[in-house]
């Protein structure tokens, strides 16, 4: 390449340089997107419609009604048990100068609000905190989520977007699994639904617990989805694993995902959702199945 643009003269031309934070290139069809445009669009290519991922903040600004957001436990910290250092930069610190750069709250956010005119408790996994990985803190958060939840019979929405457990807190984020995944199992003792909305990526100790347990499971269109990533399973089973394999569209036609939506789509999808389960608890007014009343399946190319 060097030689080629030295013979045609174009090594002297200035480099074009796209402006950082007004342009942005999809990474799926390499379309040139306007940052406003895609802003717009909710973060999703008007071109190809692959998802980009969204920030935390403008996911609850999309999917809660306007003004409802209460936020809960937004002060928990993690300790540092295990005293744990990756080579000079202890856990502490990483922890302390990844809350200045995203904000308080670890690497999960929880509130209460409506969406539809529906109460909820409805939490986000934080992508931007670590990667979304789930130490203490996070599983304690949505411990008390599930149990809020009960207390008061609201329908309780996870969107989980997770690199899976914390490995910088040891075995007590694997403990995190199991608290999690048996304060889910207090929400169906007391008949509370639960939906999962399945983001790009959830993987791991998140996608092996509480993430794979709701009543109803979404997940966005692509997203990739599953426990170890596919050059560990296809050593271990020395199989070549078929395309497509842990994303969302084949999770769906193998039975593990109730519904691929699309991201403009979602907060609709949830309130038909949450007025069904509404419905079902009253027998009188309870009427055909999810399927009937919820389901609507973008077609995929
Ligand atoms: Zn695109």
């Amino acid at each position: 390449m060097a030689w080629w643009s030295r013979t045609q003269g174009l090594a002297e031309q200035p480099k074009k340089s796209v402006p950082k934070g007004i342009w942005n290139k999809c990474e799926r069809c390499s379309t040139t997107l306007y940052e406003a445009d895609l802003e717009a669009n909710l973060r999703v290519c008007t071109s190809c419609q692959h998802h980009f991922r969204m920030p935390t903040e403008g996911r609850i600004e999309m999917i809660v009604d306007a003004g409802s957001w209460q936020e809960h436990d937004r002060d928990l910290e993690s300790c540092d048990p295990l005293g744990f250092r990756v080579d000079s930069k202890r856990y502490v610190d990483q922890v302390k100068g990844t809350t200045r750069k995203v904000g308080p709250g670890d690497a999960y956010r929880a509130g209460t609000a409506t969406i539809g005119g529906l109460p909820v408790e409805v939490g986000f996994f934080v992508f931007e905190f670590m990667g979304g990985s789930m130490g203490s803190v996070v599983g304690e958060k949505i411990a008390r989520q599930f149990e809020r939840a009960v207390a008061h019979k609201r329908a309780a929405i996870m969107f989980s977007a997770s690199g899976g457990a914390r490995m910088q807190e040891g075995v007590l984020s694997l403990m995190q699994m199991a608290k999690t995944s048996a304060a889910r199992s207090r929400l169906r003792e007391a008949r509370v639904p639960y939906i999962s909305v399945l983001l790009h990526p959830t993987t791991g100790g998140v996608a092996a617990s509480v993430a794979m347990l709701g009543d109803i499971i979404i997940a966005e269109p692509d997203a990739l989805i599953g426990f170890a990533g596919p050059r560990v399973i296809e050593q271990t089973i020395r199989q070549q694993l078929p395309p497509g394999f842990q994303r969302s569209e084949f999770l769906l036609e193998h039975g593990m995902v109730d519904m691929v939506v699309s991201r403009k789509d979602l907060k609709a999808t949830l309130e038909r959702s949450l007025r069904w389960f509404e419905r079902s608890r009253d027998p009188e007014r309870r009427t055909g199945t999810v399927a009937d009343d919820v389901v609507e399946i973008p077609a995929t190319d």
